[in-house]
């Protein structure tokens, strides 16, 4: 997910931003590569794309082209859904996960009941144990680039 600035307000949106002479594509571990021309303008952290023209992006890089500024972060929605994985035991209470159960699945991986009551929405402000993301749908409740400096 990119955040990106309109205006005073930071927006998140799975898009990936376009910069001329780079691309960014998805590898199959699942990270996410910014790939660079020689004499892209584009700028990582402060710094341009290095002689083989492939980074890795990482959590809360910062993005940049011109007046362009873009942040990268792995946090992803929460998906919730019937559980239909090989048998997985809730993060939260330890317990098996039943196939075909509502459950919810945390950008890290790990997953929590979803039934009446929630694991994942368990407390006021609750995260997951095996992450300490925020486990909750609303975005504006990960990390943001204005809490950092
Ligand atoms: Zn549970
Ligand atoms: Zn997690």
């Amino acid at each position: 997910m990119w955040f990106s600035r309109r205006g005073p307000q930071w927006w998140l949106s799975g898009e990936s931003p376009r910069v001329p002479g780079a691309a960014f594509r998805r590898a199959a571990a699942g990270q996410l590569c910014a790939l660079a021309a020689a004499k892209s303008p584009l700028r990582i952290n402060g710094q341009g794309v290095t002689a083989t023209g492939l980074r890795v992006l990482v959590h809360k890089d910062q993005v940049q082209f011109g007046d362009a500024v873009y942040h990268y972060t792995s946090d992803t929605p929460p998906v919730s859904g019937p559980y239909s994985g090989p048998a997985a035991k809730c993060v939260r209470c330890r317990a098996a996960i039943d196939g075909g159960s509502p459950a919810v699945q945390c950008a890290c991986g790990a997953w929590f009941h979803h039934g009446e009551p929630s694991c994942f929405l368990y407390e006021k402000s609750p995260a997951c144990p095996a992450c300490h993301r925020p486990t909750s749908f609303d975005m504006s409740a990960y990390w943001h680039p204005e809490e950092e400096s």
